[in-house]
């Protein structure tokens, strides 16, 4: 196979990380002890998706797996900030929906023109001129970027079209997307001819025109993800309204009532949403069907309500009116959807100052808490300054008092990932 229709891949995305900011103070000849000045670090860089028209398969994504935007540049000396990072920009097909790998949930739609930005870059540390108080002269200590945002995502493509064909393989349903469209599929007497969903724009005249969506064949536990026909129900999730072809003639040994039943269950299972989407039955290969075949048919179709249009997409006979009739239907009917966004971003970590602590021996507290052990990095812990600082967020986050209440006593040792300390009154 020359090249492989790919519309899901799942892969990882990680924003570039702050730099960090600088401990750094100002020197100049015969100036003593000037003061701090150093710079903050730069933004880190956002994954950021954009939709590309010239792209029409997310295959490329099965041979790199991995997206990482740049981290910030570190703050410099002389009040120099760090360069923001540029962003990663990741091109995926028109209609291309973002989901959380674990949940499943949106996080985003990819079928605008616009750039979205998915994952944020981590904000740049502040540099030590920032901690300077009437106090605190000599601020040793710098913070370090945050971190990128990064997410475990999987792509889906799910095509931006108003109509969209289904039946079962054979019935013809590529014959008449390139009768009735500008779309130029491949047309055989095989099951499974058309392995990527075909797009074609019917024209009714200068102003109006709808897409219509050539969805490969449904087939029978399509909706079990048995076979080719689950994984391309995914693109009819959009349409407006279906057409459902159906071979009248019964010239591949099945019968037509069975299959016209057969691909709505499949449709039901998959999603009741859009089985309630109106449907035109379509009935093929009437050139080589009985006139009985066809009113046979008809009855069964009519019965439940339906509209049922005769045709041959072979022969072109009954094409004429279709374009007409979908439009107007069209009309009426709700625009191509669009997915929202229902992934809820875990809280950041700027803020967020939850921590536990766990006596671990008679007299060591162990504490967890990323945002501290944060701190602790960007802290010279041999300068005074910095400790207090240090201790004030512990008094200021409910550490302090938390130690108090498991009963800490003078002596006792605190330990901070790989920081250990005493504690002391
Ligand atoms: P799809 O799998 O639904 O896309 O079906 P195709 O469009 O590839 O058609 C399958 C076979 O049925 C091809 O050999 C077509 O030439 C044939 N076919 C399509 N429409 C008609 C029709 O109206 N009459 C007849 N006799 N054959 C048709
Ligand atoms: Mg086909």
């Amino acid at each position: 196979m020359a090249s492989q229709f790919i519309d899901v891949a799942k892969i990882s995305i990680k924003a570039g990380d702050g730099g960090d900011g600088a401990v750094s103070f100002h020197r100049e000849k015969y100036v003593a002890a000037g003061g701090p000045d150093g710079g903050d670090g730069g933004k880190g860089g956002n994954v950021v998706f954009l939709a590309d028209p010239n792209l029409s398969t997310l295959m490329d994504f099965r041979y790199k797996r991995k997206y990482v935007a740049p981290k910030g540049e570190n703050g410099g000396a002389a009040n120099c900030s760090g360069k923001s990072a540029q962003d990663l920009v990741i091109r995926v097909p028109v209609g291309t929906v973002i989901k959380d790998q674990e949940t499943g949930l949106v996080i985003a739609d990819i079928s605008g023109q616009e750039p979205v930005i998915v994952a944020k870059g981590g904000r740049g540390g502040w540099g030590n001129s920032h901690f300077a108080t009437p106090t605190r002269q000599i601020p040793r200590f710098a913070r370090p970027g945050l971190p990128g945002e990064k997410f475990d995502v999987q792509l889906e493509l799910k095509l931006i079209a108003d109509v969209g064909l289904i039946g079962f393989p054979n019935v013809g349903k590529s014959t008449l997307i390139s009768v009735i469209s500008a779309a130029k599929p491949k047309i055989a007497n095989y099951h499974f001819t058309t392995l990527s969903p075909v797009l074609g724009v019917v024209r009714i005249d200068e102003e109006a025109s709808f897409v219509a969506a050539d969805i490969p064949g449904l087939i029978e536990g399509a909706s079990d993800g048995i076979g080719l026909g689950h994984a391309f129900l995914r693109h009819v999730e959009r349409c407006r309204m279906l057409l459902h072809l159906v071979d009248v003639s019964g010239c591949e040994g099945r019968d037509p009532k069975e299959d016209f039943e057969k691909i709505n269950i499949e449709l039901e299972r998959f999603s009741p949403t859009m089985a309630k989407n109106p449907q035109i039955v379509l009935g093929n290969k009437c050139d080589i069907a009985t006139p009985e075949q066809v009113e046979d048919f008809r009855k069964f179709i009519e019965d439940k309500g339906l509209m049922f249009i005769p045709i041959s997409a072979a022969t072109r006979q009954g094409l004429e009116d279709i374009p007409n009739i979908v439009y107007n239907m069209l009309k009426d009917l709700p625009p191509v959807r669009h997915f929202e966004a229902d992934y809820v971003k875990p809280e950041p970590v700027i803020g967020d100052r939850s921590f536990t602590i766990e006596k671990d021996d008679e007299s060591v507290y162990v504490i967890d808490a990323p945002w501290l052990a944060r701190i602790l990095d960007g802290c010279n812990i041999n300068d005074y300054e910095s400790l207090q600082y240090f201790q004030r967020q512990l008094g200021e986050s409910g550490v302090i008092d938390k130690l108090v209440e498991m009963g800490v006593q003078e002596d006792d040792t605190i330990r901070i990932e790989e920081y250990e300390f005493d504690y002391v009154f």
